[in-house]
């Protein structure tokens, strides 16, 4: 039998759970000459959803450990191009193009930048990193006047407003006395935090304004700079640093795939994650999937992960003619963080029930950021494939326990299948059943 190949673009959280995925598929087929290879840029698992943090230590996690305990191989190369009709890859690190039997598409998505400006962001890890030493700078020099404009209202436009007002040893609680550079948010939307709830909006409005985050809604940047930018009234408004944080775009390498895609250039998919050719699956923010009947998957690390699973098994299924699975994950929750004010957690897609918010919520933040989305340690490759499961829980779990079962109310509102739930959450006994409580 020849040997057959799975390749999987993209080192993020889809394409990592995509190599778990099919490997765990052809485990339960001995014997099958099938090989997992996975191409990405650079050697590490970044952890993105940490990169509005002021203190990024850790945020990366070295590919090799993850992937080589379960025998996938890594190559360290940037895809340039794929061939459908041949079926190959070029990589931008040899002359040869690599052939692929299934091809697992998980290059995510990028910031749309403003071209030829300086302007800042959080979206990859150097430029969070350089971003955290430019506003070191600024918070230190401790002018008066705003110092560093956030242009978009977005999830991660919210995160960095209230991080970097709150200053790097800014504790939640300590709302009052934030240490930061003074921020001005611009939404260009007619309110603030367009993609919550009015209900959530309002916790959020309220931690922004202890922060002291100025708001400026309903107006468009025409020009970003990096000393500034202009409104499309004409009007300019300097500060000392622009960080720009909006307009998400799918990798620019599903371009090369034909096929339908949705307004942010995401790939679409069927409910196996099949893109429109054969033998080519999509996952994570370069798909545009469907949760359930209702809504499509936003980009989110919360998506990316079991969608990636699914594609990866998906892809192996196919190699060894069993049917694919479907994806299905009607458990959306929201975890944003407001910096000193603490955090807001809300559950389904409407993001407007809220779960808690304050301290209590940061917990559970710090809990998803710092321990949730990481894989483990171990090289044991059980472990590893334990995490692509289910993800690992025990004490993790411990804070969302004790938040979602503080009162009656919060139980009610958590919503979605035994499954989902798990993969948000984890699952160990204890927790199992405290859930199990929660969803009767
Ligand atoms: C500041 C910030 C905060 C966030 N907060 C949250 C949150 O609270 N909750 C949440 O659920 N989500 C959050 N997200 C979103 C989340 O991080 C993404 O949705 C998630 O990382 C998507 O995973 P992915 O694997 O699809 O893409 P990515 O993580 O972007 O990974 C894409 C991979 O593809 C590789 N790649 C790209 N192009 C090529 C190529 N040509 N050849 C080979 N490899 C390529 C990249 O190098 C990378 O390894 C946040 C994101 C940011 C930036």
């Amino acid at each position: 039998m020849s040997q057959k190949r799975i390749l999987i673009v993209g080192g993020g959280f889809a394409g990592v759970h995509a190599a778990i995925g099919a490997v765990e598929v052809l485990r339960s087929a001995s014997g099958s000459a099938v090989s997992v290879e996975l191409v990405s840029p650079e050697p590490d698992l970044v952890i993105r959803p940490r990169l509005y943090e002021s203190d990024l230590s850790g945020a990366r996690v070295p590919l090799t450990g993850v992937l080589g305990s379960i025998g996938v191989r890594h190559r360290c190369a940037r895809v340039t191009e794929i061939d459908v009709e041949r079926r190959t890859v070029q990589l931008d690190d040899r002359r040869e193009p690599v052939g692929f039997d299934q091809l697992v598409v998980a290059a995510g998505g990028r910031l749309a930048l403003p071209a030829g400006t300086e302007v800042h962001s959080a979206d990859t890890y150097t430029e969070a990193v350089a971003l955290r030493r430019a506003i070191g700078s600024v918070a230190r020099e401790g002018d008066p006047r705003p110092g560093v404009i956030v242009v978009g209202g977005g999830f991660t436009g919210l995160e960095l407003s209230a991080e970097i007002a709150s200053g790097p040893e800014c504790a939640a609680r300590s709302v009052t006395r934030p240490t930061g550079a003074h921020v001005m948010l611009i939404e260009q939307r007619r309110e603030l935090a367009p993609d919550f709830g009015p209900r959530a909006r309002a916790v959020i409005d309220g931690a922004l304004r202890a922060l002291g985050v100025e708001v400026r809604t309903g107006v468009q940047v025409s020009e970003a700079r990096s000393d500034g930018v202009v409104l499309d009234s004409g009007e300019r408004l300097d500060a000392k640093l622009v960080v720009w944080s909006a307009g998400p775009r799918a990798s620019a390498l599903t371009d090369q795939i034909p096929g339908r895609r949705d307004r942010l250039g995401r790939l679409h998919v069927d409910r196996f994650l099949a893109t429109e050719v054969e033998g080519i699956w999509a996952c994570g923010d370069c798909a545009a999937a469907r949760v359930d009947r209702e809504h499509v998957a936003v980009m989110s690390c919360q998506q990316a992960m079991p969608q990636g699973r699914r594609a990866g098994e998906n892809a192996a299924l196919t190699l060894l003619g069993r049917p694919p699975r479907g994806y299905r994950q009607s458990l959306y929750l929201t975890c944003l963080d407001l910096g000193a004010f603490g955090a807001l957690l809300t559950c389904g897609f409407e993001r407007n029930t809220i779960l808690a918010a304050g301290p209590g919520a940061k917990e559970f933040k710090r809990y998803i950021n710092r321990s949730r989305i990481y894989p483990p340690a171990s090289s044991d490759p059980e472990r590893v494939l334990e995490w692509g499961r289910t993800p690992p829980s025990g004490s993790a779990l411990a804070a969302l326990s004790r938040l979602a079962l503080r009162s009656s109310a919060i139980r009610r509102r958590i919503t979605g299948s035994a499954e989902d739930r798990a993969s948000v959450f984890g699952t160990s006994a204890d927790v199992d059943a405290d859930l199990s409580r929660v969803a009767a």
